[in-house]
């Protein structure tokens, strides 16, 4: 056996196992484009076979007659085919399906006898062929990597084809080129059967060989990604599944805070912002399941004139997640059904795991940078509070040092008109030295601790001396305690807790009310409880009351001044004593606010030894 009929019986075999696979493609799948591949190739089968017989037995006229339709069909099916790759005007498509019908007249009533019915037949022959051949280069030149590797290979197919077609011609018109011919003219045949079959009916390793090409080229870059704006991120994830799919991709981001997925699809055939809708990609985003369809406006028609006029045919979608976590939904389609198959679907979801570790890494460095920035912010603020308040101090004492002065000597000379000015402004001057005060203890509390300096003390006389020593309201409270509460206690703090609630006290119930204030001591713990009958704590406002400048939402701010941080101060003193502190209320019933400290023994320090914090 020669090479050349090596070769010619390989490309043989090969036409007709491709005519047999697409034959039963066709009946397993029955899509227009199968049914097209396999008559362009059942075609090519028969003229293959008949060509073999003709070999070894005469085969009757009719036959003969029969395969040169066939023959025929070839071109007419290759528009077909180009029409559902890649689209073919309708002039051009009927123009072909009376050329083919002129053709097949033309063989059955004279044959290859006439002169000018043969010209027509070449002429038809290439025209189609090379129409379709031109038809599948531009569309490829304007495809996307895996459809245009495709479009190049059905392109280099066809081209082929036609001059394996020529070549025959020649060999024939010119018998003494007919052995160069003949070997040229079976080469072409078997690489455009191989371009063919690779383009139409890609087998699945080598698609997948063209897709994973793609992503491991996206997976170099994707370490560094998540470092890139959260556009370039969804761009780039988009162009690897429209690159590795060969059609348009686009991604939907979720914005939690709108409830909606956000798209930027530069060929607009998704609305910039979707809410709840019919849109398919919305309905795979909120079930969370991944889809293929074939012809979206066929399952969608509600939509179908927005899909026809976006140029969108087969759809692929899966969503992104991360975990638990929903992030967005990638979509990709493409004009014309063949371009995708639904085992493409598995690839799509690889790239929406992949776009769901890229989006969540953005969003957490997004996270950090905002805590961070919070963090810088909260620091600022509170070395400004903080810096503040200290200059604030001493201004503030020396100014309350000069009115008392002034005051006294007012009182002495009997300057009565004088009088009523300066303690108002000793009176004012001491509630901004308590308000500096407060914002110096906080800031300490912030950084860490109160300075503390704990003894062995009283609790029953320290509360006693907080109601004597309260200016404006000694009468209204109420002082029970029945013997001493002695235990290790820093005096200082343990006074000023109880005069910041026993002051709330005053200040938030009506005056002529009273408040009681109560100290005693009950397992192994110094108790003490303020009650007052004044206008409560909301209860959505309870648990934030002890929280750095929170006030109730029922405080009416002109009537009781206050910035929120008593009780946050009073939280950070009891807690530093290894205590509790909580409050009982119902609004406009009044508030009693408990306080629970372990009484600690003599030479004991409280939990927390923040005598050496900074101040
Ligand atoms: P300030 O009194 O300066 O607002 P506090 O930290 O002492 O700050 O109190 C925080 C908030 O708790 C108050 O604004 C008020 O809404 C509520 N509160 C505290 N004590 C009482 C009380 N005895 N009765 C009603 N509300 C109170």
């Amino acid at each position: 056996m020669t090479a050349v009929t090596l070769v010619q019986l390989l490309s043989q075999a090969i036409w007709v196992v491709l005519g047999v696979a697409a034959l039963a493609r066709w009946l397993s799948r029955r899509t227009w484009t199968d049914r097209d591949i396999a008559l362009f190739f059942g075609a090519i089968a028969v003229v293959t076979i008949e060509g073999r017989l003709a070999q070894v037995t005469p085969v009757p006229a009719q036959v003969g007659v029969g395969v040169l339709v066939v023959i025929m069909a070839l071109p007419y099916v290759s528009i077909r085919l180009a029409h559902d790759f890649a689209g073919v005007p309708t002039w051009i498509r009927r123009g072909n399906d009376i050329g083919f019908l002129l053709a097949a007249v033309v063989v059955v009533v004279a044959g290859t006898t006439r002169v000018t019915g043969t010209l027509y037949l070449v002429v038809y022959f290439v025209g189609a062929t090379a129409y379709s051949a031109l038809r599948f280069t531009t569309a490829g030149a304007h495809a996307y990597g895996v459809t245009r590797r495709r479009m190049r290979l059905i392109a280099s197919g066809s081209y082929l084809l036609a001059l394996a077609i020529l070549l025959a011609g020649l060999g024939l018109a010119e018998p003494t080129l007919v052995d160069a011919t003949n070997v040229l003219t079976q080469a072409c045949a078997l690489v455009s059967a191989v371009s063919y079959a690779l383009g139409l009916v890609p087998p699945s390793p080598l698609k997948r060989y063209w897709q994973l090409t793609e992503l491991s080229a996206f997976l170099s870059r994707a370490s560094v990604l998540p470092r890139a704006t959260m556009r370039e991120i969804v761009d780039e994830v988009a162009a690897l599944a429209a690159r590795a799919l060969g059609a348009r991709a686009t991604i939907g981001v979720w914005s939690e805070s709108e409830g909606v997925l956000r798209f930027h699809d530069p060929h607009g055939a998704l609305p910039e912002q979707m809410g709840a809708s019919d849109f398919l990609a919305w309905r795979a985003f909120s079930t969370q399941t991944s889809m293929y369809i074939p012809d979206v406006a066929r399952e969608n028609p509600s939509n179908a004139a927005k899909y026809r006029a976006s140029n969108v045919g087969p759809v692929l979608i899966a969503p992104i997640v991360a975990g638990e976590r929903r992030l967005g939904v990638i979509e990709v389609y493409a004009a014309r059904q063949p371009i995708f198959a639904e085992d493409d679907l598995a690839f799509v979801e690889l790239v929406a795991q992949q776009a769901a570790v890229v989006l969540e890494s953005r969003q957490l460095i997004d996270e950090a940078a905002r805590v961070r920035a919070q963090e810088e912010a909260a620091v600022l603020k509170e070395d400004f509070v903080s810096a503040a308040a200290h200059d604030l101090k001493t201004p503030l004492t020396t100014i309350f040092a000069q009115a008392q002065l002034l005051e006294r000597r007012a009182e002495r000379e009997g300057r009565t008109s004088e009088l009523t000015g300066l303690r108002r402004l000793l009176r004012e001057t001491s509630q901004l030295a308590r308000l500096v005060e407060e914002l110096l203890d906080a800031s300490r509390l912030e950084r860490g601790a109160l300075p503390m300096q704990p003894e062995e003390c009283d609790l029953a006389s320290l509360a006693r001396e907080v109601a004597e020593s309260e200016r404006s309201g000694a009468d209204r409270i109420e002082l029970e305690a029945d013997g001493p509460v002695r235990g290790v206690f820093d005096r200082d703090r343990v006074r000023q807790l109880i005069d910041n609630l026993v002051e709330n006290g005053l200040k938030y119930s009506p005056r002529d009310s009273r408040v009681r204030l109560r100290v005693w001591q009950s397992d192994g713990q110094a108790r003490i409880a303020v009650t007052d009958r004044g206008i409560g704590i909301p209860s959505e406002d309870v648990p934030h009351v002890f929280d750095r400048f929170r006030r109730g939402s029922n405080v009416d701010h002109r009537r009781s001044p206050g910035i929120g941080l008593g009780l946050y101060i009073c939280r950070g003193i009891v807690e530093q004593h290894g205590g509790r502190i909580w409050v009982e209320t119902a609004p406009g019933r009044g508030a009693t606010f408990q306080v629970a400290l372990p009484l600690g023994r003599a030479g004991e320090r409280p939990a927390v030894d923040a005598s050496s914090a900074a101040s």
